[in-house]
Parts: C-alpha cells; structure tokens; sequence
C-alpha cells in the first residue's frame, strides 16, 4: 500500500484527505517511483477547487523527487536506486509512491537534494523558459515580475539579476519587497495600484519591453499599460482568477503589444525540450546563480495546510511536502 492525498469532490482544502491505496505497478516504459519530496505549485490550487478538471477520485500534484523503485518493460535507461526528479502532468505527485512516464524523469545531479529538487523542478523550469524563451531578456533591460517574492518569482529575480537584467518586482506587502531585493531585484513596487505610473517612473518613460504576469485578472490590464511598443505580455498563471476574454484592438492600440499565455508543458513537450530546460536550471542552481529557497515545508498530511497557506498569501518562496 501507499499512502496518497486524495480527492474525491472539488472544492476548498477540506476535500483533500490522507488514505492508503494500492501501490500501483508501472507499465511498458513506465517508472514506479518513491517520493523523497513533493513541491507544491499554484496548479495544485486550480486542481483542487476545480478551475482545472481532473477525473475523480483524483492525487493531485505535479512535482516531486525521489528513487526509482521498479520499472516497466521497455525501460532502459532508469534502473531502482537511481535519483530523479520531475514537473508537469499528468497529476498524481501527493503520494508516498506514484507510477509515471519514464520519459518524463530526469536524473538528479547529486549535487542537487531531494527538497531543493522537489522545489525547483516545476518552479525553475518555469523560470527558465520564460527568460529564455517566451521573451530572450537581454543584459541592461528591464522586465516586470509579478508575485515577485513567490515561487517562480524568487527565481525570475535571482535568474534574471544573473543576466545582467533589471528587475522590477511586484509584491502585496514590505516584507515580501525586502525578499525581493534581496534576491536580485532592483526595484519592488507594494501593490499595483498605479503601477504603471511606477514603471513610468523608474524607466525613466521608456516602460518595458515584458511583463511576467502570473496573478491574472487583478494585474492584467495594469500589465499592458507597463509595456512598451511591441512589448510582450506574458500572461503565465491567474492566482488571483482567470484573465476576463481580450478584445485585440486594445493590444493595437497600446502599441502592436504581443501576448501570450504559456504552458510548461508546451515548452518540455519533447525529451529534448525537457532535458535542455531542465540542465539549463540544473547549472544555475549548481553554480549558485540561483538559489531555491525553500521558505515552508509541510508533511505530506499536512497538504491542506499547506494550500491553505499559500492561498492567503502567506507563503514566499518555494513550499515542499514531505511524505
Ligand atoms: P506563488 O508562490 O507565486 O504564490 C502565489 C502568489 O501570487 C502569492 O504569494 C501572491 O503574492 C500572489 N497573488 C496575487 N494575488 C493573489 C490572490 N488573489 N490570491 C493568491 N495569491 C495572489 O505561486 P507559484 O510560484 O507556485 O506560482 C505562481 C504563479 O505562476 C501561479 O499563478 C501559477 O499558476 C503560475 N505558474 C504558471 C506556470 C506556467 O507554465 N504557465 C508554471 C508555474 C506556475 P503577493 O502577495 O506578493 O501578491
């Protein structure tokens, strides 16, 4: 047996709970795997409540690190003991064991922990496409970071400093504003309120030339107003609810704007995309570029509290749970 975070409606933290399951069993190029450490994302959220659709009774979860213990036919370059790690769906990571694609692993270096893995994976992936290449930064620009003290915000900023990369960081609150200056930010702005005055301000007029926006309905129009001609605006997650629909003369007239709203998975879709973004993380974390912080860990029973957390914005940085 194994023990597993289930959920069998959607709704508020209440739904998930502790039960044993069956330990299943991988399959032809399959991978059953023990969890050292689990990472909590915002997605787990969407799963939860609903706002993403999953069949139930469902594990969510999709991120975690740990040992292969067993695999399936046709694998062959995995074998039990080994130290993996891997973001992105299917759901299935709040489990002490779980069966996945073993084309979705990647072997951990071992310089990188379990916890630090099991933080970065989904987070630093994230991070990494997004500077590279949804918008390809440049050394001496200026971007804007919302959520900038969160999980992929800490390392947006730490990434982005690393480049050369002027950071404008977005947070609710002073506390969170000090993190964000301490991890590569140059400027932190507490509240959006007139935040495209503030970016106004601090480019001098020039605004920039992308927006990393991951709160959604709250931010999205202020986001547009800080871009500049051809800016690109990078709608990547709605933690404060989904963007209302976007009428495209408004990106016309605010300067032939680009916008996109993309996916990890999009961007790790094939085994080589996979490998190139998640070497390109391994090298920045291992050589200190960016460092994971890991702010809350949480026993794996514990979930609900966890969510409950990050919800109401008391979270920084990354969170783990640890079956
Ligand atoms: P965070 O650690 O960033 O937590 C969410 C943060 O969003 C909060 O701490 C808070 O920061 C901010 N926020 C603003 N408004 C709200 C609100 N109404 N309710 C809750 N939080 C709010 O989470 P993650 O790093 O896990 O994820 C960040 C975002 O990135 C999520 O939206 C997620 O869906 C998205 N994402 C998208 C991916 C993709 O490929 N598209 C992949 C990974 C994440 P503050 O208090 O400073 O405002």
């Amino acid at each position: 047996m194994t023990r597993a975070i289930r959920i069998h409606g959607v709704g508020g933290p209440e739904v998930m709970s502790f039960e044993q399951v069956p330990t299943p069993q991988p399959g032809p190029n399959e991978v059953l795997l023990h969890h050292e450490a689990i990472g909590l994302n915002y997605i787990d959220v969407y799963f939860r409540t609903g706002f993403y659709k999953a069949p139930l009774p469902a594990t969510i979860g999709m991120e975690g690190a740990g040992v292969v213990l067993a695999v399936g036919e046709h694998v062959t370059d995995l074998r039990p003991g080994q130290r993996v790690a891997y973001a992105g769906g299917p759901i299935g990571a709040y489990a002490t064991e779980r069966v996945i694609s073993a084309d979705r692993l990647v072997k951990l270096p071992e310089a990188i922990d379990f916890t630090t893995a099991a933080a970065m994976m989904l987070q630093g992936m994230t991070a990494q496409y997004l500077l590279h290449r949804t918008y390809r930064v440049q050394k001496g620009q200026s971007i804007l970071v919302h959520a900038a003290a969160g999980g992929v915000g800490l390392i947006l900023c730490q990434w982005a400093s690393h480049m050369g990369v002027n950071v404008i960081g977005v947070v609710s609150t002073a506390q969170k504003a000090e993190l964000a200056l301490a991890n590569g930010a140059q400027h932190a702005i507490i509240s959006h309120a007139n935040l495209a005055s503030e970016v106004r301000r601090i480019t001098h007029g020039a605004m920039v030339p992308v927006v990393y926006d991951s709160v959604g309905r709250d931010t999205f129009a202020a986001s547009l107003d800080c871009l500049a001609p051809l800016g690109m605006m990078a709608s990547y997650g709605s933690a404060s609810g989904p963007v209302p629909p976007v009428d495209i003369a408004t990106l016309g007239a605010k300067g032939s704007l680009f916008l996109t709203r993309p996916s990890l998975a999009s961007y790790t879709a094939s085994r080589e995309e996979l490998r190139a973004v998640s070497d390109d993380l391994f090298e920045a974390v291992i050589s200190g570029a960016v460092k994971i912080q890991v702010n809350q860990t949480y026993a794996l029973a514990d979930a609900a509290a966890a969510h409950i957390a990050l919800e109401a914005r008391r979270t920084t940085g990354s969170t783990v749970l640890l079956p």
